[in-house]
């Protein structure tokens, strides 16, 4: 048997799964643009004013401890800004059913000792 307040968390929770399920291809890190200076004499990157080289865009992240970064082509940026989004998304979704899970275990602890 459970109580009202029980039941809330319970279909809060199994929202969260069905959320969680439709989640798209995802990544962790994110996203910069660089601009880059050559080694070629006389090149317009080392003008006044300089025009570097670029954009060049990299995704930078972190895993295991270990950080990584991988350059993106320009083609890839829409997909790749898709899955950082789809990462945040899924990380949001769990942090929330973390939170539910946790006043749901604690409410029954309360409510059911021994
Ligand atoms: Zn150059």
């Amino acid at each position: 048997m459970s109580t009202t307040q029980e039941a809330r968390l319970e279909r809060q929770i199994e929202r969260i799964k069905r959320e969680l399920a439709l989640v798209g291809e995802l990544r962790p890190g994110s996203l910069s643009t660089q601009y880059n200076v050559c080694g070629t004499a006389g090149c317009r990157c080392k003008a006044t004013p300089p025009k570097k080289h670029g954009p060049y865009y990299q995704i930078s992240y972190t895993r295991k401890g270990k950080s990584s970064t991988r350059f993106v082509r320009k083609e890839d940026l829409p997909s790749v800004r898709r899955q950082l989004k789809n990462y945040q998304r899924m990380k949001a979704l769990v942090e929330r059913w973390i939170d539910l899970a946790t006043e749901l275990t604690t409410l029954r602890l309360t409510q059911k000792p021994r």
